[in-house]
């Protein structure tokens, strides 16, 4: 097999841009070169090897939108004018694909969660969007972390006060379970205590054991951090 056509663990993709059609490269991973690791216990990943949560956003070049793999195809007809009118007036052209370093995907984050905000995506998404960039900054030890984790949690308030969460008890339930887990890492314990009670409570919980294990854990601990707390004031 020549050089040229051995299995590598990370290949280009051609994807076309849905709001100016542009086509451009973009860099995958392949499943099989790819080992797990552990979690954290708000299920940041840790991998041996290549990470594949630097690769699952991508950049258009042309007109600067960008989304998270899943999400990408899928625009609104509003959320193309508001790139339009917002992003791509600013956007100076460049490109990313190859190996993306955690400062490079730092910045390809950045720039989805810019779009995302424009774009007026659900408060969910823009949670989960903004934890996964606080995870990118743990990776480099940053106190960056910390201002996402925030901004990850305010998102996931609003999402619980102003959003149907309940039509997807799958995605509650894990929305839930992560409130109580980044209060906790927050040090707001009291509010950690009644996010993962109001988790355990959800229908979406009882379809999940393993996270239900695990909401019953960090429950446990962050009643434990709050009970020393209070014992330090006394
Ligand atoms: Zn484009």
């Amino acid at each position: 097999m020549d050089e040229e056509n051995k299995i590598k663990p990370l290949y280009e993709k051609e994807i076309q841009c849905p709001i100016c059609d542009y086509k451009f490269m973009v860099t995958k991973t392949r499943g099989k070169f790819l080992k797990l690791d552990s979690r954290d216990t708000d299920n940041c990943p840790y991998y041996e090897g290549i990470n594949p949560i630097l690769y699952t956003a991508y950049i258009c070049p042309e007109c600067g939108y960008g989304a998270l793999e899943r999400h990408f195809s899928d625009v609104t007809v509003n959320g193309k004018a508001e790139v339009k009118k917002q992003i791509t007036p600013k956007w100076k052209r460049r490109e990313y694909h190859g190996e993306i370093s955690v400062e490079k995907s730092i910045e390809i984050h950045r720039i989805v969660l810019l779009n995302y905000t424009v774009m007026h995506y659900p408060y969910d998404e823009i949670g989960k969007l903004c934890l996964k960039i606080s995870w990118l900054y743990r990776y480099l030890k940053s106190p960056k972390e910390t201002e996402f984790l925030v901004n990850a949690y305010k998102m996931f308030e609003k999402a619980y006060s102003n959003e149907p969460l309940e039509e997807n008890p799958k995605n509650e339930a894990n929305i839930l379970f992560l409130m109580g887990e980044i209060a906790r890492r927050l040090e707001k314990f009291k509010e950690s205590i009644e996010w993962f009670g109001i988790a355990l409570k959800s229908d979406g919980m009882k379809e999940n054991p393993a996270l239900e294990k695990q909401a019953r854990e960090q429950w446990n601990e962050a009643k434990q951090q709050y009970k020393s707390l209070e014992k330090n004031k006394e």
